[in-house]
């Protein structure tokens, strides 16, 4: 037996705390009509859970808490508690007893209590379900619901049944697996427009970590580039450099020495023209102005000599026609005192003269001598004078002629000397002009040189000022591993034969990369990466929460199909085992006939016409549509009677049948306990025996508390509890023998 007690307080008509103990297998509660005994069921659906307040008689929550009346006041809340023994764990939980207690207060907010403990209602009804005790199930019968197992529709009927069966349990897992399901599918459909919402910026940071890859792609290529462009342009640089510096130096040192030769050169130049003119010209042309003059006096001189020697010609013919007239001359003497002053005049005139001009002066002192010893000759003899004047002028003449020839020579000899000079000195100043031409040319050679290697130089300072800012801004794009060219291989004697515009290419693919580069956004673009990263993560950790939601869904609905299965399997059998007891119970009931369940399709029923909505439509205005469900007929053929169905039975019939149906019901999956309120009612005395023979029987598998104002029935009951009212309405509840139950029963 597991039922132990029930613990009613403030529920509906028992206002006051009352309990119930159920020791026997049979317990019969009997009264009065209105006492309150369908109340003692109701507390029993109350406290397993019960939800429907139309099953339990009322509207609201407070419906069910006693309402008061003139003598007892209104209480605030209703308590029911039902106390199981559970020392076989016939409930699944390690108490050997267990009490579940529901409170519902004024403002229909109930309490649910396991061992005191506050639970849901689900834990309740979880705990119930698997010990095959439900709140509204088959086990409490409520009055005049006898027969409810015949009166409702097929699909209802197989609720029933399944829950006789114990199946409910498989409905409640298939309910929570769908329940699951539901959620599990809105959760999907959730976690997928999460996905959808990631999906653009998913795709978004998708595309500009493929850019930042293409730019990481460009900036490799761009290191190399650099590394080649970098290793060639400092090698270039710095053998220009070299160059320059080798080479600049000595041309310079060169272009020093040469102009200090030029300007030697030309303070040589300037000094001779110096010297070359005037003074020179001038005396040169002193000199040949002399040599005119001594000229134009000779030519003078010349011609009185011509005339002189004319004059002697004239004279000597003169003196030889005056001699031949004479004879012939006698030898002469001269005196000696004579003689001496010409001696010593000779003499004198060799003191003072000497050189050139001597000869002709001791000519002259000779032919003086000889013209005056021949005077005074002639003057004896013939008169020579004038011839000796003439001579003597002539020998003057021609002494000064000698002389001017001397000196016209001297003069020859001096502008000689001078055109000599001149002559020197021009030679000399070509030399001079010749060398500095030859330096100029050599200067304008190392100008040239010099100033290539300047412009050279020039170009190599801006290059070198180039390069700098190069590998300074190369940092900024491609890193510091861009300077880092020492690596790179290429020999100098590549770097100087290669052509400078094959370099100028490096530089430009260099700076369309640094263009495409800076297009794309410079910077490491790590937050980007960093945040497709993140929301790649979330989009794979959404997709595997899909994955598994997917899998959970398909878990749960493989679960439902195989609860559906089992349910289905152990529906029908339970059904064919039901049918054995029904048609055995039926056959006790009435003496034989027949009777049994069978599984068919539901139905739906649809009014035809609108006479049918008004109301006042016949059964023709219905017609059934099959649902594709199933559901439970009942089939009946009563002993010795033509008619079948259900709609044929008498109330009695209808009752027993009913009976028959709930207690082969019963027997299948016996509930702990079974409430039957007043089911015999209808019975009359040889069907009451029966009755309660069948009740015997049944109270072996399950505690039995029966309602009822039946005689034979509480005859077969253990205890029987009285239920009094009071004109205070308040239900009272009394331990009683069968005599006074049946006296209280009336
Ligand atoms: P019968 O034999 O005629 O079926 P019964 O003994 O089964 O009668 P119940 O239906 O259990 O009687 O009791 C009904 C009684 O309970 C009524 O008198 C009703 O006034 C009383 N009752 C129901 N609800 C409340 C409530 N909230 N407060 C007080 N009394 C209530």
């Amino acid at each position: 037996m597991h039922l132990k007690s029930l613990e009613i307080s403030g529920f509906k008509s028992f206002a006051k705390k009352g309990s119930l103990e159920f020791k026997t297998p049979i317990s019969a509660i009997v009264g009065p009509n209105g006492s309150g005994k369908s109340n003692i069921a109701e507390a029993f659906r109350f406290v397993l859970g019960e939800q429907s307040m139309k099953t339990l008689r009322g509207k609201r929550g407070e419906d069910l808490i006693f309402s008061g009346s003139k003598e007892e006041r209104t209480m605030n809340r209703a308590s029911v508690k039902v106390i199981f023994d559970n020392t076989n764990r016939f409930l699944d939980i390690d108490y050997d007893e267990v009490t579940i207690e529901r409170i519902v207060h004024r403002d229909s907010v109930n309490q649910y209590f396991i061992n005191k403990s506050q639970v849901r209602l689900k834990d309740i009804s979880e705990l119930l379900a698997g010990a095959n005790i439900g709140a509204s199930g088959h086990h409490i019968i409520s009055q005049g619901e006898a027969d409810r197992i015949l009166s409702v529709n097929s699909k209802d009927r197989r609720g029933m049944i399944e829950e006789a069966l114990g199946l409910k349990v498989y409905q409640f897992k298939i309910s929570e697996s769908e329940k699951k399901l539901t959620k599990v599918e809105e959760n999907i459909k959730s976690v997928e427009s999460l996905r959808r919402e990631v999906s653009p910026h998913l795709k978004f940071l998708k595309k500009q970590v493929k850019k930042i890859e293409q730019s990481f792609e460009l900036k490799d290529e761009l290191k190399s580039l650099y590394k080649e462009y970098f290793k060639r342009e400092s090698e270039y640089l710095k053998y220009q450099k070299k160059y320059i510096k080798e080479n600049k130096f000595p041309l310079e040192e060169e272009m020093e020495k040469l102009n200090n030769e030029l300007s030697l050169a030309k303070s040589i130049l300037d000094r001779e023209q110096k010297i070359d003119s005037p003074e020179e010209n001038e005396e040169f042309l002193k000199t040949e102005t002399q040599l005119k003059e001594i000229r134009t006096e000779k030519s003078d001189l010349s011609r009185k000599i011509g005339q002189v020697e004319g004059m002697v010609t004239f004279e000597k013919r003169r003196l030889k026609r005056e001699e031949d007239l004479q004879s012939q001359e006698e030898e002469r003497t001269i005196k000696f005192k004579e003689v001496k002053i010409f001696l010593e005049e000779l003499k004198s005139q060799l003191d003072v003269y000497e050189g050139l001009s001597l000869v002709n002066k001791i000519k002259e002192i000779i032919s003086n001598f000889v013209s005056k010893n021949s005077q005074s000759e002639k003057k004896e003899e013939i008169d020579r004078g004038e011839l000796l004047r003439l001579e003597g002028e002539q020998k003057n003449l021609e002494n000064e002629m000698s002389k001017l020839t001397v000196e016209e020579k001297n003069i020859i000899s001096k502008l000689d000397e001078l055109q000599q000079n001149i002559e020197t000195e021009k030679d000399s100043n070509r030399k001079a002009e010749l060398k500095i031409f030859e330096i100029k040319a050599k200067q304008s050679e190392i100008f040239a040189k010099l100033s290539s290697i300047k412009d050279l130089e020039v170009r190599i300072e801006i290059e070198d000022e180039n390069y700098k800012k190069e590998t300074n801004e190369s940092f900024v794009l491609a890193g510091r591993e861009a300077t880092q060219f020492s690596d790179f291989e290429v020999s100098l004697e590549q770097v100087i034969s290669e052509n400078r515009g094959i370099q100028e290419g490096r530089r430009r693919k260099i700076e369309k990369i640094k263009i495409k580069l800076e297009d794309m956004g410079a910077g490491s673009g790590d937050d980007v990466v960093k945040e497709y990263k993140e929301v790649q993560e979330r989009d794979e950790f959404l997709e595997r929460e899909v994955g598994d939601l997917d899998r959970s869904a398909s878990s749960l609905k493989e679960l439902i199909s195989e609860l559906k299965e089992k349910l289905d399997n152990e529906f029908k059998e339970g059904v064919e085992k039901i049918n054995g007891q029904f048609n055995e119970f039926f056959a006790t009931m009435f003496g034989g006939g027949k009777a049994e369940l069978l599984v068919v399709k539901t139905k739906k029923r649809k009014k035809k016409t609108e006479d049918a909505l008004e109301g006042l439509g016949e059964e023709n205005d219905y017609e059934d549509e099959v649902d594709g469900q199933e559901g439970i007929d009942v089939n009946v053929a009563l002993p010795n009677k033509k008619t079948k169905g259900l709609q044929m039975l008498s109330g009695g019939e209808r009752s027993l049948t009913s009976i028959a149906l709930l207690f082969a019901m019963s027997q299948i999956k016996p509930p702990p306990f079974i409430i039957l309120d007043e089911t015999d009612a209808a019975l009359d005395e040889a069907n009451s025996r029966r009755y309660g023979d069948m009740i015997e029987n049944l109270s072996k598998y399950s505690q039995l508390i029966l309602i009822t104002h039946n005689r034979e029935t509480m005859s077969r009951a253990g205890v029987l509890y009285g239920i009094t009212m009071g004109m205070d309405g308040v239900s009272r509840l009394l331990s009683v023998k069968l005599d006074e139950a049946i006296k209280v029963a009336k």
